[in-house]
């Protein structure tokens, strides 16, 4: 569930003015791209940036496999990348996807771009690169959830994970 990206990174200092990636604006934008991501198991991946005017804009989703994505450059209508986002497909009892990745994690501390994850279960995280911790923005069904999910499957979603709770997260046995 890695999302790399594949490009260079060109920042502009943030407008003062800009909009801020609210819980409300992610549980309504992840909502339809939930909807695509669970019908087809596929993930979903883009872009949250600014435009010129500072105004908060999206990538359109681009459709990755399985269990990866890989982002499309941003237009140039993009003059400044805030985060990464992606969608977790469909919910599966072989995966446990109700937390970003440890490899999510790494690769957006590594890159210095949060990212936005929307799970199976509804649940919308935050990948804080300052912190260098994944956290919960907000719970189950807080955007569109599978049908199928099964809350019993797998251990319970804690609120915050630093990496080595992801990596401890991986390697549960259950
Ligand atoms: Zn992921």
């Amino acid at each position: 569930m890695r999302l790399a990206l594949a490009i260079a990174l060109s920042m502009t200092t943030s407008s003062a003015f800009a909009q801020p990636i609210t819980q409300n604006y992610l549980a309504n934008f992840f909502g339809p791209i939930q909807e695509l991501s669970i019908a087809n198991k596929r993930e979903y991946c883009g872009y949250f940036g600014l435009n010129e005017d500072g105004e908060l804009i999206a990538t359109k989703p681009k459709r990755g496999r399985e269990d990866s994505c890989l982002a499309d450059e941003p237009s140039d209508e993009m003059v400044e990348i805030l985060a990464s986002y992606h969608t977790h497909g469909a919910f599966d009892y072989d995966a446990d996807a109700e937390t970003p990745s440890s490899d999510d994690l790494a690769a957006d501390v590594d890159e210095e771009v949060d990212g936005y994850v929307a799970t199976p279960g509804g649940r919308i995280w935050k990948n804080d690169v300052d912190k260098e911790m994944a956290i919960l923005m907000c719970g189950r069904n807080c955007t569109v959830s599978d049908p199928d999910y099964d809350n019993q499957a797998f251990p319970p979603v804690n609120g915050s994970y630093t990496l080595d709770g992801l990596y401890e997260r991986d390697e549960a046995d259950y």
